[in-house]
């Protein structure tokens, strides 16, 4: 009676799940705790003094078994944020429609979450639109519907530090092994709840070298359109963490060979076909991928802009082809470029007032007499026009020496910068009024 009303107040479903658990001992899975943050570890073993069950879940554990250094740490626990904010220090309750908690050391963060149930029929707690796609879940729920509504088999394991023992409920551990990525449960309702999976399918392929399933590919060319339904904050998130996964080029590609590419990139599917475009994306996402191995920042701005830029240039260079002036032609291009890709995936605002400044300076460094030159250097967006000007230089868009140029240019003591410019090919002259007879 008593636990039927906490689980009423606690909004916790009731089941009796019949899911078998395989326990994975350290003599099997050679996890290194080493690589765990001392963060989590401390979390963990708080929660669990006080009585709650907690694990490091998902991407770590995965990573942990792989032998990487996981990047974050995600930990699930039977204990409701309330609870985990009143044992945990430094905690706090961060969102509405299904909270979880963030507990900050230094630097890192490490998110908690509570056990959610899987989607299951409509029921107070979890709605669905006409599509199928969940709209609310926050239903509290197991440790075993926790690893059920999960979406991939590797995602959904389970690790206690403490034990130092892996919970498996679907084979994930073999699965990895295998370099295999399969859904957990039946991959077309899964797509249908919740469409991303399909982008995070592409993504893991591309990241971890592993095959998608046939049951969980095939669906995706048909029920690639659920994405159009997606709320476009959330695309464009999952959009990023592509680009920023350190495997953009591969993940790009596992994008075009699913037919996704075009629900985040309009253009993305024209520019891979030409030559040249296809060369100035793999080169711009190349250059992504090794600095971020440095690990070294990338700016979303700037990706964003080497994406659509293709489209753009070749839309530029027809209004230019018409006999339209340099500046007209450009800024009429990028109207065009934005409006196509808005239609799809709505860049952020903050996003695209630095594209189009990147974009915008790209003809004044073609100026390179006068004071001009000295203008740009002050330019708040200099080095990132600049880095773009070089990329354009890279792939043999425009000619290499002005790229060299600028570099030197910029590095040049401002004594020396002077004798730098370039002698404009017909002199300036100002025109004067004839003065009145
Ligand atoms: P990454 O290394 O990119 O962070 P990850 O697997 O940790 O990979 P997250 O987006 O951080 O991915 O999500 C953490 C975990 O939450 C996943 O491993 C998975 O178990 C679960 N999860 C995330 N998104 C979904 C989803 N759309 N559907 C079902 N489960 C999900
Ligand atoms: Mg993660």
């Amino acid at each position: 009676m008593i636990k039927q009303f906490i689980n009423k107040v606690l909004k916790r479903k009731q089941t009796n799940s019949t899911l078998k658990v395989t326990v994975i001992g350290p003599s099997k899975h050679h996890i290194d705790k080493n690589h765990i943050s001392h963060c989590a570890l401390g979390v963990i073993k708080q929660l669990q003094e006080a009585g709650f069950q907690a694990y490091i879940v998902g991407g770590a554990v995965r990573d942990l078994l792989l032998g990487k250094t996981p990047k974050d740490f995600d930990v699930a626990t039977n204990a409701t944020p309330e609870q985990v904010k009143r044992i945990i220090r430094r905690s706090r309750i961060i969102g509405r429609r299904f909270q979880i908690i963030h507990v900050q050391c230094g630097q890192e963060i490490v998110e908690v979450s509570t056990f959610r149930a899987k989607s299951g029929k409509e029921s107070l707690h979890q709605q669905v639109d006409e599509h199928g796609r969940l709209t609310r879940d926050n239903v509290f729920g197991t440790l075993e519907e926790d690893a059920e509504r999960r979406d991939f088999t590797i995602n959904a394991l389970f690790y206690d530090p403490q034990k130092n023992e892996v919970l498996d409920y679907f084979d994930g551990v073999k699965h990895l092994k295998q370099k295999h990525i399969t859904m957990i449960g039946e991959p077309i309702q899964r797509y249908r709840e919740d469409p991303v999976r399909m982008l995070r399918a592409a993504r893991f392929c591309a990241k971890l070298g592993f095959t998608l399933d046939n049951a969980c590919k095939e669906p995706i060319s048909t029920l690639n359109e659920l994405l159009l339904n997606v709320p476009e904050s959330r695309l464009f998130d999952e959009l990023l963490k592509i680009l920023l996964s350190g495997h953009a080029v591969n993940s790009l590609e596992q994008l075009r060979q699913l037919n996704l590419g075009s629900y985040l990139i309009p253009s993305l599917d024209n520019t891979l076909s030409d030559k040249q475009g296809a060369l100035f994306i793999q080169q711009a996402l190349l250059n992504t991928d090794q600095r971020i191995e440095k690990e070294l920042g990338v700016s979303p701005s700037f990706l964003m802009a080497t994406l659509l830029w293709p489209s753009l240039n070749l839309r530029w260079q027809q209004y230019l082809n018409k006999g339209e002036k340099t500046l007209p032609a450009l800024f009429t291009a990028i109207h065009e470029v934005l409006v196509e890709q808005d239609e799809v995936l709505m860049i952020p605002k903050r996003f695209e007032g630095t594209m189009k400044e990147i974009w915008g300076l790209q003809p004044r460094f073609e100026q390179r007499s006068g004071q001009r030159p000295f203008k740009l250097l002050q330019h708040p967006r200099f080095r990132a026009g600049y880095d773009f000007l070089i990329l354009r230089a890279q792939v043999g868009e425009i000619d290499p020496a002005i790229g060299q140029w600028w570099t030197e240019f910029q590095h040049a003591k401002p004594e020396d910068r002077e004798t730098m410019l370039v002698k404009p090919d017909r002199p300036i002259t100002r025109k004067r009024r004839k003065p009145k007879a």
